[in-house]
């Protein structure tokens, strides 16, 4: 998560603040001995934290700059459980593509949306990168276009065989009612649109 990283940093750049502060102190009145040993410690545990932000830093620069861009439709959402912002899970964007031969793929992009931020819409394209099996996402590249194929990319496929629950839905767009698959995005059979069930 970004803003784990960014504390971090935070937390490191203290470290080394203060730690080389008191260390300094320390050293000036009794010369090297035990204790200031100890603030060294710190300096050295910040330079720890930075070093592993800096190492985040290259790792997400590493996937826009080196990684494959893919245009990719907004399929879905998924709740992130390994981190808690003001008491709710953010929200990663699960997207599909066509890979470099053309096979559909699905990913889960590590956004971290608040949760209820609905900009991304399902349906909608983004560009996204894929590196070394990471993926990153170009913010600016959200838009409305359609892909070649893009019904491939977007027609129900059950993840969990099995599982899957039809029920009754009214399409938001035009009103028809139509059968859809529970926790997948349906395509309205009347107007086409993509509705999230
Ligand atoms: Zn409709």
């Amino acid at each position: 998560m970004d803003s784990a990283f960014v504390i971090l940093a935070i937390m490191g750049a203290a470290f080394i603040g203060i730690g080389g502060i008191v260390s300094t102190v320390f050293i000036s009145v009794g010369g090297i001995g035990v204790f200031s040993i100890i603030p060294l410690f710190f300096v050295l545990l910040g330079a720890c934290f930075l070093a592993s932000f800096f190492i985040h830093l290259k790792k997400k620069s590493d996937i826009r700059n080196k990684g494959t861009r893919y245009p990719a439709k907004i399929f879905g959402y998924v709740q992130d459980t390994t981190v808690s912002v003001n008491g709710a899970y953010p929200v990663n964007l699960k997207v599909r593509y066509f890979d470099s031969n053309r096979k559909v793929k699905e990913a889960i992009i590590p956004t971290g949306f608040p949760r209820g931020s609905n900009q991304y819409a399902i349906g909608m394209t983004m560009d996204i990168f894929e590196y070394k099996g990471k993926y990153g996402w170009d913010k600016d590249s959200l838009r409305d276009e359609t892909l070649l194929n893009e019904c491939m990319l977007m027609d129900e496929k059950p993840v969990e065989p099995g599982k899957v629950k039809r029920i009754a839905m009214d399409c938001p767009n035009c009103g028809a009612s139509f059968q859809a698959t529970k926790g997948y995005s349906n395509k309205c059979p009347y107007c086409g649109s993509y509705i999230d069930a």
